[in-house]
């Protein structure tokens, strides 16, 4: 029998992979448009909506674009708080029962916050959805690859003093051609030598060999890792062992993957490969607003696209929640709430 989204939307899942900065409400973005006088290319709710999954069409650069639209309203402790607030309201109402939810700090201090007052803000936020609805959440915080390696170590040095509280993990985000990792080393020394845990964006846009690198560099979770496959000559063959065996989670992103192009068609993504063949991997959002998707979403385009079933979306979020970064009390718990009746 065919899966409906309403069965998939009441199952209890886990995000990994969501942008604070990449799923914020459009009537929230026009709210604090008008109020901070910041004018929007649509001021319409379905315009707007619209507007951002046009700008991601086809290019990953566009797409960071509209990133610069959703960060110059969020530079206020009390847009910051709200746009946290709402993101994991909406994740808890798509029945999402954990989510790790990531950020860069330093792209909400143009107007004079300081980064621990973007931290505080968005941690309020949090809290607040927490204690209304129940959902459990990690912050990652992001280092970004175009940024001079100084800000991406304080960063390092951010996540390792909120470490523990609210904040669980680390990232490395942004365009991966002409910024490789290795500009950012600093940084992630400091990730390791504080025993934080890493993932990283790699292998989106660029071939393996960006896999590869963040593998070198010890990340624990792969975001994206569609070239995985395509990218697969003898050389990297030893890479996919290494991934599978080593059980590095990969945070798939299919609505993302397609509009931005990453991939053709959905015919054309790895993940069905890919999970066929064994690997630690679970559906992500990425980015709710740009990619005008949900979570359920997600899986329900691959119940459609590939014909999974109800014991495969387990599966994979039991996956999630296994490479979540959350401390094992926390995993307990969320264990204890995964009611599939499979
Ligand atoms: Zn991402």
């Amino acid at each position: 029998m065919k899966i409906q989204l309403e069965q998939i939307q009441s199952l209890p899942k886990i995000l990994l992979h969501e942008h604070l900065d990449g799923g914020v409400r459009p009537e929230t973005l026009i709210k604090f448009a008008q109020k901070y006088s910041i004018s929007l290319p649509r001021t319409m709710i379905s315009q707007l909506k619209k507007w951002f999954v046009d700008q991601s069409k086809g290019s990953l650069e566009y797409c960071i674009k509209a990133f610069d639209l959703t960060c110059s309203i969020m530079q206020t402790i009390e847009a910051l708080e709200q746009i946290a607030y709402e993101a994991l309201v909406d994740a808890a109402k798509d029945n999402i029962i954990y989510a790790e939810i990531r950020f860069c700090p330093t792209l909400h201090t143009k107007h004079g916050l300081n980064l621990h007052q973007v931290m505080d803000s968005v941690i309020r936020g949090f809290e607040r959805a927490k204690a209304d609805f129940g959902i459990e959440y990690g912050i990652i915080i992001c280092a970004i690859r175009s940024l001079i390696p100084e800000i991406n170590y304080q960063l390092a040095k951010l996540t390792s003093d909120y470490f523990g509280n609210s904040v669980v993990g680390f990232d490395v985000a942004g365009l991966e051609r002409g910024f490789p990792l290795t500009r950012h080393e600093s940084a992630i020394k400091l990730i390791h030598t504080n025993q934080i845990p890493l993932t990283i964006h790699a292998g989106e846009a660029v071939g393996i060999e960006s896999i590869s690198e963040a593998i070198n560099f010890g990340a624990s979770r792969i975001g994206h890792a569609s070239t995985l496959l395509s990218g697969l000559t003898e050389k990297h063959q030893h890479l996919a062992h290494y991934i599978k065996t080593k059980n590095i989670h990969l945070e798939i992103n299919l609505s993302s993957n397609l509009i931005t192009g990453v991939v053709k068609n959905l015919a054309s993504h790895p993940f069905i490969q890919l999970y066929q063949e064994g690997y630690n991997l679970a559906l992500n959002t990425d980015d709710t607003l740009m990619f005008n998707t949900t979570l359920s979403n997600e899986y329900f385009i691959a119940c459609n696209e590939y014909n999974l079933n109800l014991d495969d979306i387990y599966k994979m979020n039991l996956n999630a929640l296994n490479s979540s970064f959350a401390p094992i009390e926390k995993k307990t718990k969320c264990k204890n709430k995964f009611n599939y009746k499979i």
